[in-house]
């Protein structure tokens, strides 16, 4: 399973949760943004420590949203 995750520019406060729990998933610049991949449950954590629930997470091979 491979999971991309995308950002919600719009919504991102930009405080860097999601870079502290997956460093090498994302980035922070004005907002943060998506820079690489990270072990499944990495991105989860990091989508579930969103304060503004900007990660989105997909199954890149079925396109099914699997959070939130
Ligand atoms: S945890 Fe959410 S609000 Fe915070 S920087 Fe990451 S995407 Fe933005």
């Amino acid at each position: 399973m491979t999971i991309i995750a995308h950002i919600d520019e719009h919504a991102c406060a930009a405080h860097g949760d999601c870079v502290d729990i997956a460093p090498t998933a994302f980035a922070l610049e004005d907002t943060a943004v998506v820079v690489g991949g990270a072990p499944y449950e990495q991105l989860l954590a990091a989508a579930q420590a969103c304060p503004a629930v900007a990660i989105t997470l997909v199954d890149d091979e079925t396109g099914e949203q699997v959070f939130p």
